[in-house]
């Protein structure tokens, strides 16, 4: 069975995305030099050393290549406190902290752009209860609708926070969904309206795969706490597991209470064996992410050039590394994350077929031959099966291997189609 195999046709079309891409590239090059030396000043400042690198063990308790971790974290993502740890599973784990250490029975939470996440959705509460959601805690929350132009929508914001609405939560990527990603002068306006309404009102920001796209971070622009996965951006390929949050000093301090224990807080936790690649995949984040994203605009333009709809389209302002294209199907869907699958290094002679997952409500088929389960900046395929037929990309360790890979899925797909007469 041959897995790699690029029709002349597609080639083609690559070739001329290629060319047409070339100023984006460029642009993309720009903002990566630029995070490369705000990471490597962060490195400077805190006086990173060879002794840092190191695992801890049992307790922890001062552990030295943990806390300059974490300084070096504050430093680049500019605020008061990080909590940044290798036995923070995941993603949803880093913000379920947020939400379960902040909020309180009779608090509300609110989301601006309608509905969130998958596996937050089911966190609080939206689909079964009984495990300990924050409705089972009696945190209520409500969503608004974004306005037409699928953004939050400031008249709806002013009317909607009231007294008891603690939390705001905002959403930099755009998820399993078509609407646009929040780029951070949109988010800095929405923060501005939000903060108008109620001056202590806690503004929390999913960063999931936005790290490093743009020059700012949502913690630079006014956002309070903010969490994320080490196995997407800032992990740079290299971070076997974890999670991060960082923001102001009290509630990345709630958060920590309720990743531990009251009492005990982040003061514990040795830094895993794996320490070093913490400091390493963050310092190379930048580049990698750099190179996803120039994998993600060339995914845009040959895909646009066989006749599918890209969101966000080529040539689109990025906020976050995903890319979602409308491949109208289930069955082109199948095929295309069989074609990115075959393409990888790891696992492609297997074939993914459409399963039920933890968290989610649909079906899902996820193509990801990656070296760490489940890394999404390597680089990945997922597409829920429900309507409209989207399949959401993101990653690839380099720029090459990306557009690869990506030739490969619409080699598939154009096979598909052609079989099909
Ligand atoms: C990936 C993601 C999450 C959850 O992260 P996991 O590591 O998969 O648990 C939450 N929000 C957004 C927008 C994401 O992309």
């Amino acid at each position: 069975m041959e897995n790699l195999v690029l029709e002349p046709e597609i080639l083609k079309l690559g070739k001329e995305a290629e060319q047409e891409i070339q100023t984006i590239t460029s642009q993309i090059e720009e903002v990566s030099f630029y995070n490369h030396q705000k990471v490597l000043q962060a490195f400077q400042a805190a006086q990173v050393s060879d002794y840092h690198l190191k695992p801890g063990s049992g307790y922890g308790y001062d552990d030295l290549g943990r806390d300059k971790l974490e300084e070096v974290y504050c430093r680049i993502f500019k605020t008061e406190a990080a909590l940044v740890r290798g036995q923070i599973v995941s993603g949803t784990h880093a913000l379920a902290l947020c939400l379960f250490g902040l909020l309180r029975p009779g608090d509300e939470l609110l989301s601006v752009q309608g509905g969130l996440y998958d596996t937050l959705a089911t966190m609080i509460g939206l689909r079964e209860n009984g495990m300990g959601t924050l409705k089972d805690w009696g945190v209520s929350y409500r969503e608004i609708k974004p306005g037409a132009d699928g953004y939050p929508d400031p008249e709806l914001i002013r009317q909607a926070i009231k007294p008891q609405t603690k939390m705001v939560t905002l959403q930099r990527s755009r998820g399993y969904s078509l609407r646009p990603s929040l780029e951070l002068a949109k988010m800095q306006e929405i923060i501005q309206v939000i903060r108008s309404c109620k001056e202590d009102i806690v503004i929390m920001v999913d960063n999931c795969y936005g790290e490093f796209v743009e020059k700012l971070e949502p913690t630079e622009i006014g956002a309070d706490l903010m969490a994320g996965s080490l196995m997407k951006n800032p992990g740079g390929g290299l971070i076997p597991s974890g999670g991060y949050v960082v923001g102001k000093e009290k509630y990345v301090q709630m958060a920590a209470a309720r990743w531990t224990a009251p009492g005990i807080g982040g003061e514990v936790g040795p830094a895993p064996e794996f320490i070093r690649l913490m400091y390493q995949g963050l310092f190379m984040a930048p580049q990698i992410v750099a190179g996803a994203l120039q994998g993600a605009v060339f995914t845009a333009r040959l895909l646009e050039k066989m006749g599918f709809k890209a969101y966000p389209a080529y040539d689109q302002k990025r906020t976050d590394i995903i890319q979602s294209l409308v491949l109208d199907k289930a069955e082109n869907l199948i095929a295309f994350c069989q074609g990115i699958q075959a393409a990888s290094p790891i696992d492609s002679h297997v074939r993914p077929i459409p399963d039920p997952m933890p968290g989610y409500a649909d079906p899902i088929i996820m193509a990801a031959g990656t070296f760490i389960q489940g890394a999404t900046l390597e680089m990945s395929a997922d597409a829920p099966l429900r309507e409209p037929f989207a399949v959401y990309l993101q990653g690839g360790l380099s720029p090459h291997y990306a557009k690869l890979a990506v030739l490969n899925a619409a080699s598939f797909l154009y096979r598909y189609l052609a079989n099909k007469g």
